[in-house]
């Protein structure tokens, strides 16, 4: 398991103990260093940045589980193993949860310190193995979307224009039957950048980012912002959006953008599955240590049997009479309600409409992410 470059640091206060390992590591071809208290080795571990450190429990000065917490915010990649006199299982168990790899009890011989680094070697390995290839996955991740983004959406969003300049007749006089015929593929470019933009959206929610990036958060000006920026499709469908909430809600733990993108989705189907003249309602309130937010409107419903699939990849209802949507909204909804350990619920009757609810679990603190 050894290469070349590994670098070991012991740090023990007993000399003899330092001067043993050492004597079996340069034996072995290994760099190595010691420090006989806490503080000299996490400041040899900065200069010399080892690979394994073995570091003693029962130390003077700074202890040996403090000095294995210190270690961990230094460089997440460098494995330490515990020795110490005094082998408890509650010793090892606290060592473990610092996230020592191994325990070696005292006394030891060469070959046990051999095992044992040989072990914590591999272990360091497959660490470094692990971020490497969770790097690439993400860059791959990455890359694929701005490639998507790029050679997808660019010549789509030129083709788009050139409708736009052939349909304003700037480039010639165009016949009713072609205007006609040109009007229908724009509609469908329209719709292809549209599915091509939630499908980007969709990729680039990712979960376990999503909950490392959640903040204190308001819903109250969130969701007052909605009526505002759905306006136009509102007016265009001749639907009403009302607001039902209350001056203060408890925050919840969120990620304001795409807290934003669920609601303006909820909202949007709201209006765009309604009739003329139709509502939609958005209320909120707190419930049982969890903030509800209802989408409420008086559209064409859902029926029982299609209500389980609509948040699934790409479900639409009667995809065949539609040109609009692309079945991607709930499924981001959903995902993002799960990342915020939220709940999301739908009741529906055909031809009188159709509520969403949401809990987001209510957090105590106070501080603002508007
Ligand atoms: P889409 O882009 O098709 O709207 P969604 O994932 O947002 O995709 O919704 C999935 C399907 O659920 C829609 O195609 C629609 O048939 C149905 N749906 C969603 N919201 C409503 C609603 N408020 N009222 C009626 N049907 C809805």
């Amino acid at each position: 398991m050894k290469t070349e470059n590994d670098k070991i640091l012991i740090i023990d206060d007993e000399q003899y103990i330092c001067d043993s390992c050492r004597q079996v590591f340069v034996k072995d071809g290994y760099q190595v260093d010691i420090a006989n208290d806490g503080i000299t080795g996490l400041r040899k571990i900065k200069e010399l940045k080892p690979h394994l450190v073995f570091v003693d429990l029962k130390m003077p000065g700074m202890s040996g589980m403090e000095v294995l917490e210190e270690i961990k915010k230094i460089d997440p990649t460098i494995v330490s193993v515990v020795i110490t006199g005094y082998a408890t299982i509650e010793s090892a168990v606290e060592a473990m949860k610092r996230e020592a790899c191994d325990f070696l009890p005292k006394p030891f011989n060469p070959d046990e310190l051999r095992l044992v680094t040989g072990r914590a070697l591999k272990r360091r390995k497959l660490i470094l193995e692990t971020n490497r290839i969770r790097e690439e996955k993400d860059r791959m991740k990455e890359n694929f979307i701005s490639m998507v983004s790029h050679q997808l959406r660019t010549p789509l969003v030129a083709v788009q224009q050139y409708f736009e300049v052939i349909l304003g007749g700037m480039v010639g006089s165009v016949s009713e039957e072609q205007k006609n015929m040109l009007n229908r593929s724009k509609i469908r470019i329209d719709e292809l950048i549209r599915l091509i933009k939630e499908w980007l959206d969709f990729a680039k929610i990712d979960a376990n980012k999503l909950v490392s990036e959640l903040k204190p958060t308001d819903l109250i000006p969130i969701l007052s912002r909605i009526p505002d920026t759905l306006q136009s499709l509102a007016k265009q469908n001749n639907v009403n959006v009302k607001m039902d909430i209350p001056k203060n809600l408890a925050f919840i733990s969120g990620n304001v953008n795409t807290l934003e993108q669920v609601f303006l989705n909820l909202v949007e189907n709201g209006i765009r599955y309604n009739i003329d003249g139709g509502n939609v309602t958005i209320a909120a309130q707190m419930e049982n240590g969890y903030v509800k937010v209802e989408i409420s409107d008086t559209g064409i419903g859902i029926s029982q049997h299609e209500l389980p699939f609509i948040f699934d990849q790409f479900y639409q209802v009667n995809p065949g009479n539609r040109t609009d949507g692309t079945g991607l909204g709930l499924c981001i909804v959903k995902r993002v309600i799960d990342a915020h350990s939220g709940e999301i619920k739908v009741t529906s009757e055909p031809g009188r409409g159709t509520v969403f609810s949401i809990l987001l679990p209510e957090i105590k603190e106070e501080k603002n992410e508007r």
